[in-house]
């Protein structure tokens, strides 16, 4: 296990163990037929790809899903044999990578179908591939009324060879009447696709808010999961609402100077905030630069000692400025929480994110590369 030495200023702790544990919960939640494709697109969320993939693949998840075939590059170092997906469209230049790599690219339109099959055809190999659906996000993916056509073609293409079919929710988390009626595009556009048995494809829609999709009937097989093998909650009204899982990241800087100012004095730069009282402030050696978002100045608030301290005027780049006031003690070196948990006290992803006006995903992936991820198994002992 590798502790945060005093050179970390500012760091994450990444709890692999959590990360399986979470998979084993989702898993068991799920029937036991669904395969489980990990989305581990931006670094696994900003995790750091290969050790959480690495732990990923002993742990039970059945494929892997990136954005681009860049990602899956890296991704296929860590093994063979791994099914890798890549959720976004592949760039002309980028057709012989996905050769090259052996991964499986999502197919949208007749163009990238014809010119994937005559590669294919060059190369003496069948490739395997995922049709995408749009059925109402309106990003990648073929428009549902569109849709038996591209797959004609798919059919006729003899060095391509249909692996799943898939469709993406836009609101599964917040609109379930219009997740709906994707799934029942989704389903009639299936329904239309004569003269071939999709029973033995892998059929898949759900990611972590969308888990709604199973019962005898549902043609459904597979689950795309990104952000609740993280630990976050899982949505009100899921299949899985009542899962608990555990949170895997934690965004820890040090107090690495303390000092007493003034009443009326102000703090940082453009002079948002006067002290109300003679204070005691503490210098955090992170900032904008390391991914704590200037929207937290003057409303953020951090964990030190197991107790909660507001984040005092602008956030700079590489420090922010907390008032201690409140605290008995603290010491220069003190940790301070920025994202998880110290004592009785929890800064969730959903918190940080809601007081910043983002998302947990863009929270995660805004850690930046000057944080170092520090990877444990078990929990440290404190
Ligand atoms: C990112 C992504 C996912 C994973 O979503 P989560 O909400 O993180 O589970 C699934 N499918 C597609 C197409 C995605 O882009």
């Amino acid at each position: 296990m590798h502790s945060p030495t005093p050179t970390h200023r500012c760091y994450a702790r990444v709890d692999l163990a959590a990360l399986e544990r979470n998979l084993g919960r989702i898993r068991s939640a799920l029937p036991d037929d669904i395969r489980y494709i990990s989305v581990v697109k931006a670094d696994a969320y900003g995790h750091g790809l290969r050790p959480m993939a690495t732990r990923l693949m002993q742990s039970g998840a059945d494929a892997f899903a990136v954005a681009n075939v860049n990602e899956a590059a890296e991704l296929r170092e860590l093994g063979h044999g791994w099914r890798i997906l890549i959720l976004g469209p592949a760039l002309p230049e980028e057709y012989p990578l996905i050769f090259q790599y052996k991964v499986t690219p999502t197919i949208s339109s007749i163009e990238e179908a014809i010119a994937l099959d005559r590669l294919a055809e060059q190369k003496k190999q069948t490739l395997e591939i995922h049709l995408k659906i749009d059925t109402g996000m309106g990003r990648s993916g073929v428009w549902f009324e569109q849709a038996e056509a591209l797959f004609e073609t798919l059919i006729k293409c003899g060095n391509l060879r249909i692996h799943g079919i898939f469709t993406h929710f836009s609101s599964a988390d917040s609109d379930a009447e219009y997740t709906r009626l994707q799934r029942i595009r989704f389903l009639d556009t299936l329904a239309r696709f004569k003269n071939f048995d999709i029973s033995t494809l892998w059929i898949h829609a759900d990611n972590s808010a969308g888990l709604e999709s199973f019962n005898e009937h549902s043609p459904f097989n597979a689950v795309r999961i990104g952000l609740l093998q993280f630990g976050l909650p899982p949505c009100e009204g899921s299949l899985l609402e009542s899962l608990k899982t555990e949170p895997v990241l934690s965004f820890e800087t040090r107090i690495c100077l303390l000092k007493q100012l003034p009443k009326g004095t102000s703090i940082s730069y453009g002079r948002t905030r006067e002290l109300t009282r003679d204070s005691r402030i503490a210098i955090v050696s992170a900032g904008y630069g390391d991914g704590i978002p200037r929207s937290l100045s003057n409303c953020g608030e951090v964990i030190i000692r197991g107790r909660r301290c507001p984040i005092l005027g602008k956030i700079t780049m590489d420090q922010t400025i907390v008032d201690t006031t409140n605290l008995d003690e603290v010491a220069v070196g003190d940790t301070v929480v920025l994202l998880g948990k110290q004592g009785n006290e929890v800064i969730t992803a959903d918190e940080f994110a809601e007081r910043s006006g983002s998302i947990p995903y863009e929270v995660f992936c805004s850690i930046t590369k000057r944080v170092p991820r520090i990877y444990q198994t078990d929990r440290p002992a404190s």
